[in-house]
C-alpha cells in the first residue's frame, strides 16, 4: 500500500469536478503538494495510508475559494473613505494617500493582514492588482498563499513608478523573477481604460504576448467609464481593448457591469475569464453586472471581493451570496444562479477565469492540494436535510459563514489548523496596521483643512501663481471702447472671443480663498464653437478692492491654474463648498500694446445671472407691505446661488451675492 503525507477522511467531500461529484463519507489522499486520489472514504482507506490521517467528521472539504479580482495592501486603507462616488473615492482619497504612504513595507504589511484574513475566510488564491507587486509576491509567498499577482500599469505617476515605462519594467522584472514559482503567478495589471493611454494598452500587451503573461484589468466598472470612451472613441470598452490585441492575452477582466449582448460574446468568444465584484459594485452604487446571461452564455465568471478599502472585507463567503442573492434580484429570476453554480462559480469557473484550472478549482487527482474544510455543526448550519444531494450547496451558500471554516490548506501545506494560523502573527500585524492608519489620519486632516491642499493632492494642481492688476468698469455701451481701440498708439496683437461658463465655489473662511471652475468655448468668426477648454483657478483672498466711483481696481491676487481634468460634479463632491454661484459671459479678448507694455482688455456681457433682480433688491426702498416680495425674490436668488435658506438670514444673503458679483 502506498504511503503518502495525509489522508483527509470522513467528510462531506464537495470536488466542484466536472460532474459535481460529492462523496459522503468520502476521503481526500495528498502527497507533498498535490492531490492523488479523492473518492469513497472506504475506496480511499483500501488504497492509501499516511503519516497525517485527519477525521473531518460534521465536515464539508471542498476546493479552497479563489478571488478573483482584490487589490490586497489596500486592508491598509479599509474605512478611510466611504460613500463616496468612485471618481471621487479613487482620484481624490486613494490615489493621493497612496501616492504620500505606499512604500514597499507598507504593501508588505498590508498583504500580510490581507493574508490572514483569507486563510481565515477559507480562500487559498487571489488575484491581485497593486504597486510593489514585487513584494506582494513575496509577502503572500512567506504566508503561504497562493496568487495572481499584477503590477499595476497606467498613465498616471504611481507609488512605485515615475512614469508608465517604469512601470512596465517593474511587470518584466516581476514576471523574470516569479514565473517559475509554486505559488505565485506574475501578471500586469494595466488599471482601466480610463487610466491608460493607447500607448500603454500596446506596450501591456506586447509584454504579455512576449512572456504568455496574464494581464488583470478594470473593465467596464461604471457608466460614466462607458459614456466617455463612446464619447472618445466612439465605441465601448471591449471594442476598444480588442483593437490594442487585448482579448488574445490571458486576461482577466474585473467587474464587467456595462457590457451589451455583443461584448458579451466577444469576451466568452476570447476566453477571457470575468471578476463579477458584487460588494463593490453595490457599495459604489456601480450597477448590476449581467451576470445570468454571461454564464448562460458560457462566459467563466468567477467573483472577487475588490479591494477592501471599497468592500471593506475580504469575506469571500458573504461575496458569494450576495452574487447569488443580487443576481436573482437583478433578473426578477430566483431560479437564476442555483447554489451549485454559485460555489462553481467561487471554485473552478473562478480557476478558469484565471486561466489556472489546470491545477487548482476542484478536487481531482493531479491538481494541487489546495482546499478547505467547513464546519457544519454550528446551529445556523443545522439541521441537514439528505433527501436532495444538492441541498449541502445551499448549506454552504446561504447559511455558512466564513468563521466556519477550520482548517486551510494551500499547496499540500496547512495554514491554519483548528482556526489557528500557523504562518502570521495576526496581533503584530494588526499593531503595525494602527500606527500607520493614525499617520494617514494626520495626513488627511492636514489636507482637508485648506483647499490649496486639496487642490494639490488631486495632481492636477500646477503650483503657478500668478498677480495681475485688474480694472474693472461697468460700461453702458461698448462702442466707445472700440473707438478707443481703433486709435493710433494701439496696436491690436491678437483678439479672441469666447463664451465662459464660471462656477465659483465659496467656503466658510474667506482666507481658503475661491476656487473658480472655467469651461470656456472659443468662438470662432462665425461664432460656431471652434474649440472648449476646462481650467481651475484657486483664486486667494483679495486686497480690499480700491474703490474708484464706479470702478474698481485690484491690486493683486494669488492664482493657482491647473486644468480641470474632472467634470463639475467631482470637483463639487470632492471640495463640498459652502456656496455656488454661476456665471455666463460673452468676452471679448485683446491683446494690445500701448507704448512697450502689452495689456489684455476684456469686454465682458453678462449672462447669467440676472443682475436686474439683485440692483432691485439692493436699490429698491422697500416698504412693509412689500415684505413677502422681496423675501420672495431673495430665495429665489438663495435657491440659485445654492445657498440652504434654514441656516442663513437675509442680510447674509445679500452680504454673500454681493461679495461674488463684486468679485
Ligand atoms: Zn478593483
Amino acid at each position: 500500500m502506498q504511503t503518502l503525507t495525509t489522508i483527509l477522511k470522513n467528510a462531506i467531500v464537495l470536488t466542484m469536478n466536472q460532474d459535481l461529484d460529492i462523496f459522503d463519507p468520502g476521503a481526500v489522499a495528498i502527497d507533498g503538494c498535490d492531490i492523488v486520489a479523492v473518492g469513497s472514504e472506504e475506496r480511499i482507506l483500501a488504497c492509501y495510508q499516511a503519516d497525517e490521517v485527519i477525521d473531518c467528521a460534521n465536515k464539508v472539504l471542498m476546493p479552497g475559494l479563489i478571488n478573483t479580482h482584490t487589490h490586497i495592501p489596500m486592508t491598509l486603507l479599509r474605512g478611510l473613505a466611504d460613500d463616496l462616488r468612485l471618481d471621487v473615492w479613487l482620484m481624490g482619497y486613494m490615489m493621493p494617500v497612496e501616492r504620500e504612504f505606499v512604500s514597499p513595507e507598507f504593501v508588505r504589511l498590508g498583504t500580510k493582514l490581507g493574508c490572514a484574513e483569507f486563510i481565515r475566510s477559507g480562500v487559498t488564491t487571489f488575484n491581485d492588482m497593486y504597486y510593489f507587486e514585487d513584494h506582494v509576491a513575496e509577502a503572500t509567498a512567506e504566508a503561504g498563499l497562493r496568487a495572481v499577482a499584477g503590477q499595476t500599469v497606467m498613465k498616471f505617476s504611481a507609488p512605485d513608478a515615475e512614469s508608465f515605462e517604469d512601470s512596465l519594467a517593474l511587470s518584466e522584472s516581476l514576471i523574470q523573477k516569479w514565473q517559475d514559482h509554486p505559488l505565485i503567478v506574475p501578471a500586469i495589471a494595466p488599471h482601466a481604460v480610463y487610466t491608460c493611454t493607447p500607448d500603454v494598452l500596446t506596450s501591456v500587451v506586447e509584454l504579455a504576448n512576449k512572456y504568455d503573461a496574464r494581464v488583470h484589468f478594470h473593465v467596464s466598472e461604471t457608466k460614466d467609464e462607458v459614456e466617455n470612451l463612446r464619447k472618445e472613441h466612439g465605441m465601448p470598452v471591449v471594442p476598444y481593448i480588442r483593437k490594442f490585441g487585448m482579448l488574445t492575452t490571458k486576461l482577466t477582466a474585473a467587474h464587467c457591469v456595462f457590457l451589451d449582448e455583443g461584448e458579451i460574446r466577444s469576451l466568452q468568444h476570447a476566453g477571457v475569464g470575468i471578476a463579477h465584484n458584487p460588494t463593490s459594485n453595490l457599495k459604489l452604487a456601480s450597477g448590476f453586472a449581467p451576470v445570468p446571461r454571461m454564464l448562460q452564455l458560457g462566459c467563466n465568471v468567477g467573483i472577487g471581493t475588490d479591494g477592501s478599502a471599497s468592500n471593506n472585507d475580504l469575506d469571500m463567503f458573504e461575496e458569494i451570496r450576495l452574487a447569488n442573492l443580487v443576481a436573482k434580484a437583478s433578473s426578477g429570476d430566483p431560479t437564476v444562479l442555483p447554489a451549485s453554480q454559485t460555489l462553481e462559480m467561487a471554485t473552478i469557473i473562478g480557476a478558469k477565469a484565471l486561466h489556472m484550472d489546470d491545477i487548482i478549482g476542484s478536487l481531482e487527482p493531479g491538481k494541487k492540494a489546495d482546499l478547505i474544510l467547513v464546519d457544519l455543526s454550528p446551529v445556523h448550519n443545522q439541521p441537514r436535510f439528505m433527501r436532495d444531494p444538492n441541498g449541502i450547496y445551499a448549506q454552504i451558500i446561504y447559511a455558512a459563514k466564513s468563521t466556519d471554516v477550520t482548517d486551510t490548506m494551500v499547496n499540500g501545506t496547512w495554514l491554519m489548523k483548528d482556526r489557528k494560523l500557523l504562518t502570521l502573527n495576526v496581533e503584530e500585524l494588526v499593531a503595525e496596521a494602527a500606527k500607520i492608519a493614525a499617520k494617514i489620519d494626520e495626513f488627511l486632516i492636514g489636507r482637508e483643512e485648506s483647499v490649496f491642499s486639496k487642490l494639490i493632492a488631486i495632481g492636477g494642481a500646477a503650483e503657478e501663481e500668478s498677480f495681475e492688476v485688474q480694472a474693472k468698469v461697468k460700461v453702458d455701451s461698448i462702442d466707445p471702447v472700440f473707438e478707443a481701440l481703433s486709435k493710433p498708439g494701439i496696436t491690436i496683437l491678437r483678439k479672441r472671443h469666447y463664451h465662459e461658463y464660471d462656477t465659483y465655489f465659496g467656503f466658510d473662511k474667506p482666507s481658503q480663498g475661491r476656487l473658480r471652475y472655467r469651461e470656456d468655448e472659443f468662438l470662432d468668426e462665425t461664432g460656431k464653437i471652434s474649440s472648449v477648454r476646462s481650467r481651475l483657478t484657486l483664486i486667494g483672498e483679495l486686497d480690499t478692492p480700491r474703490d474708484l466711483n464706479d470702478s474698481q481696481i485690484m491690486l493683486s491676487r494669488s492664482r493657482y491654474l491647473a486644468p480641470a481634468t474632472h467634470s463639475l460634479r467631482f470637483y463639487n463632491e470632492y471640495f463640498k463648498p459652502s456656496s455656488k454661484l454661476e456665471i455666463e459671459k460673452n468676452r471679448l479678448r485683446y491683446l494690445i500694446q500701448f507704448k512697450d507694455t502689452e495689456f489684455f482688455i476684456n469686454l465682458d456681457t453678462i449672462q447669467k445671472p440676472d443682475i436686474g433682480k439683485f440692483v432691485e433688491i439692493k436699490s429698491r426702498t422697500w416698504s412693509r407691505q412689500d415684505a413677502d416680495q422681496k423675501t420672495a425674490l431673495i430665495h429665489e436668488l438663495a435657491a440659485y446661488l445654492g445657498l440652504d435658506q434654514t441656516k442663513i438670514n437675509t442680510q447674509d444673503y445679500l452680504q454673500i451675492v454681493e461679495n461674488l458679483l463684486e468679485k
